[in-house]
């Protein structure tokens, strides 16, 4: 037997893809996105700068590997880092420009699969580059939402926060590790030098021992410096004048490094995160560029479209063509094969027999190929130069001169 595969469920299902991906590329064009194609594999390197050594992704899941030329390369784990390097190559910045960015695509992480997570899965995202107005903030998750609601997903609710800036997040680690001191020297010491590097890691921990530990830790919101403290009331502001349904959620950090400030999920009780975003003013001056404020958010596709399956809004598969032509007599299939030939060069789509099967057997394929409609060609449509057309949906029928039918063929 074959090994299973890396990603299942809905991943095979075409009309699925074409569902989200539409859905997203709705959402780009309401609010002014532009779509970049970046590679599927990059230099470590990239990642390595941006994510954060001690990040997950990039100490224990990535796909990473020397090619024949000893380069150290990875299969991206996320869409952020190339969509910012693919802005920073080709200059599309400058001084006082916002940009407006958004990919979708595959990316890969090693992590144990199960429904919902998988080792390549796909990421659409939205960034908004070069505003440093909470105004940006509220726009790529106001997009975000829609973009659940395109496929289906109403009554979500955006879990925000704020994590500050550089000074706030040295103060509330520090305010971590003095709090969970008794804990930290019961570990080993690869532990403690992993949480005294990244203490904010801590918060995300699914030990029961450190869960209980981290009870009564105040909240990163009493340290916010005063601009932020600004910019998380005026996001408050603008999500509920654009009528985004949210709560703040001060235990939420993010599980990457280039974060400040903003941070928000849409989370569901089956599957963990739907997508994830923030803020991350840093990134950009860190992979090489000039500073530039920015935001974006990365939406997990098939937990999405899992969700939107348990609501009962699964995309439904679209038929390949909506016609099918039926020869019902053997002098019949040249004039089909004709008919075929004519829908397509008027731009119609149709399918048709091409083993002379018996009328009923080409009636059952017509059902099964998902076609709505059959234009019948037997002896009698051949003498009078008429189609005999049959809707499959409703089992109405009627003859129309053939000149007729190929008029309303296309409507
Ligand atoms: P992140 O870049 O970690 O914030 O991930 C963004 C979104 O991708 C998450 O909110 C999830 O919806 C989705 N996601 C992350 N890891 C996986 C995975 N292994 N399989 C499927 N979806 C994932």
């Amino acid at each position: 037997m074959l090994p299973a595969p890396y990603a299942k469920e809905p991943v095979f299902e075409a009309h699925r893809w074409h569902a989200a991906e539409s859905s997203y590329r709705k959402v780009a064009g309401l609010f002014g996105y532009q779509e970049v194609r970046t590679p599927i594999f990059e230099d470590i390197e990239l990642f390595l700068r941006s994510s954060g050594e001690t990040s997950d992704v990039v100490s224990k899941e990535m796909y990473d590997f020397k090619d024949k030329g000893d380069r150290h390369v990875a299969l991206r784990p996320e869409g952020t880092a190339p969509a910012m390097r693919a802005y920073i190559d080709s200059s599309m910045g400058g001084q006082g420009v916002v940009s407006r960015l958004c990919y979708f695509g595959p990316v890969f992480r090693y992590n144990r699969p199960q429904k919902g997570r998988y080792r390549q899965f796909h990421q659409a995202g939205y960034e908004l580059i070069g505003s440093p107005s909470p105004l940006a903030d509220a726009e790529i998750i106001t997009a975000t939402v829609r973009y659940f609601k395109e496929i289906g997903l109403d009554n979500l609710v955006v879990k925000v926060n704020s994590i500050g800036r550089a000074e706030t997040r040295g103060a509330y680690e520090l305010a971590i590790l003095s709090h969970v001191d008794k804990w930290l020297d019961g570990q080993d010491e690869e532990q403690q030098a992993k949480a005294r590097k990244n203490p904010l890691r801590l918060l995300d921990t699914k030990d029961p021992d450190l869960r209980a530990e981290l009870d009564g830790l105040p909240s990163i919101l009493g340290f916010l410096g005063d601009d932020s403290k600004a910019n998380f009331a005026a996001l408050q502001e603008h999500l509920a004048e654009s009528g985004v349904a949210y709560e703040v959620d001060d235990s939420i950090v993010r599980g990457l490094d280039y974060y400040t400030d903003t941070v928000f999920e849409v989370v569901s009780t089956e599957y963990g995160a739907l997508c994830g975003g923030g803020r991350y003013d840093g990134l950009v001056e860190q992979l090489g560029g000039p500073s530039t404020p920015s935001v974006g958010v990365g939406i997990g596709v098939e937990r999405a479209l899992l969700v939107a399956d348990m609501a009962g809004k699964a995309p439904r598969a679209e038929a390949p063509s909506r016609w099918y032509v039926v020869a019902a007599t053997e002098s019949a299939r040249a004039a089909a094969r004709t008919l075929a030939i004519e829908l397509r060069s008027m731009g119609v789509g149709c399918t048709l027999d091409l083993d002379g099967r018996s009328v009923k057997a080409q009636f059952k394929q017509a059902d099964r190929n998902g076609a709505s409609m059959t234009a019948v060609l037997g002896d009698d449509e051949l003498a009078n130069e008429t189609v005999s057309v049959k809707d499959l949906v409703t089992g109405e029928q009627k003859t129309l001169p053939r000149h007729v039918f190929l008029r309303i063929a296309d409507d």
